[in-house]
């Protein structure tokens, strides 16, 4: 079958620009990728042909040769090397790290994304959760975390085959990965039995990897977490997930932020809440409070004599930092009066003697009673 045109697979124009490029490869990934397409079996061959027209026309330099000499230019083996990975569009994962983030969102521990093929893999995605307290989300800061995840085998570099050794080209199928068996009048191909279909196979396989070229391990790993981060927050480390299969490239590391529930403080988006205890005479007689700060210092407020339970109070910058820049959120404190408890025979003097001196001040004469009174005066009528 005759190659179809990279332009017209991608559904661009032959002067396409590199972002028009794109946006037709994302189109034509999205439209024909296999997870949507369970009951149509041409679109993972059109899933194919796309991603191999993306590889080359991403590329300025393959682009270039593909606009001078068609097809004809990749015809012994992408890249000139030949060796085994040549052909475009089997290593197609470098292609989906660079757009697919955004396509797909949730794409947490789905395998490796070569979709179940026997050549190099790329790893899993790992999701880790991290917990961190409100102090620490305050101030960033590096925590080392222990991730399980599968590495690279040590003793045979991620080949898979034991010392190291390169693989070898599979004898059965001389390195094409298909057979042909004759069948009455037919030809028929499938995949080889020995490979799978890669052709290539490993003579002696690793003994501490069984021949994957990856094993289990806990790494350690320094994590930055930037000042700012809230719960939801979503930290990328690139390259640190999961080995690849084969030789395949490595996942990324994806690290959830979950931050405390704080004694003191609550937090709506940059911005703190606290609730403050503040004496009877305090809040009559106005005087100066401290109060504490997330920063583990403490701030004066000056309350206003006469200040009401529940008044707030805006203590400006005393919030949290915005996690990209751009500045710092305030602290609001909100008044609790406290009604004292406990008074000694002295003290309940001095508030009778109060009591009386404070017609004012007795229930009769509040603002609400009055419109109480109002309420039950307009019942009687
Ligand atoms: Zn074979
Ligand atoms: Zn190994």
């Amino acid at each position: 079958m005759a190659k179809r045109d990279y332009y017209d697979v991608l559904g661009v124009g032959k002067g396409a620009s590199a972002d028009e490029i794109k946006k037709g490869y994302r189109k034509k990934a999205k439209e024909f990728h296999p997870d949507r397409n369970a009951d149509n079996p041409d679109a993972e061959s059109k899933f194919k042909e796309a991603n191999e027209a993306y590889e080359i026309l991403k590329d300025a330099e393959k682009k270039a040769a593909y606009d001078q000499y068609g097809h004809a230019a990749f015809e012994h083996g992408m890249g000139g090397g030949g060796a085994g990975r040549g052909h475009p569009g089997g290593d197609f994962s470098s292609a989906f790290s660079d757009v697919f983030d955004d396509l797909f969102g949730d794409f947490m521990g789905g395998g490796g994304r070569g979709g179940g093929r026997q050549r190099a893999t790329r790893g899993s995605d790992l999701r880790y959760n991290l917990r961190v307290t409100l102090e620490e989300a305050y101030s960033g800061m590096q925590k080392t975390i222990q991730v399980p995840t599968s590495v690279s085998c040590g003793e045979c570099n991620g080949t898979g085959a034991e010392g190291g050794a390169e693989p070898v080209t599979c004898p059965t199928c001389s390195g094409m990965g298909k057979v042909r068996a004759q069948q009455g009048f037919f030809t028929v191909e499938r995949a080889c039995p020995t490979c799978s279909g890669t052709g290539q196979i490993i003579k002696n396989p690793c003994r501490s990897c069984g021949g994957v070229g990856r094993v289990e391990k806990d790494r350690s790993l320094a994590v930055n977490i930037p000042a700012g981060v809230e719960t939801g927050t979503r930290i990328r480390l690139a390259g640190e997930g999961e080995a690849g299969l084969r030789g395949g490239p490595t996942g990324d590391l994806y690290i959830f932020i979950e931050v405390s529930k704080h004694k003191i403080f609550e937090r709506e988006s940059t911005n703190l809440f606290c609730r403050v205890p503040v004496s009877m005479t305090a809040a009559a007689l106005g005087g100066d409070i401290e109060v504490p700060t997330i920063d583990g210092g403490r701030s004066r407020v000056k309350i206003p004599s006469g200040s009401q339970s529940g008044r707030q109070m805006r203590l400006r910058s005393k919030g949290m930092p915005a996690l990209r820049g751009g500045g710092q959120g305030d602290m609001f404190i909100e008044l609790a009066v406290e009604t004292p408890v406990n008074l000694t025979s002295r003290q309940k003097e001095l508030l009778k003697e109060f009591d009386e001196l404070s017609e004012d001040n007795s229930p009769e004469s509040s603002s609400f009673f009055k419109s109480v009174k109002g309420f039950w005066d307009s019942m009687k009528s």
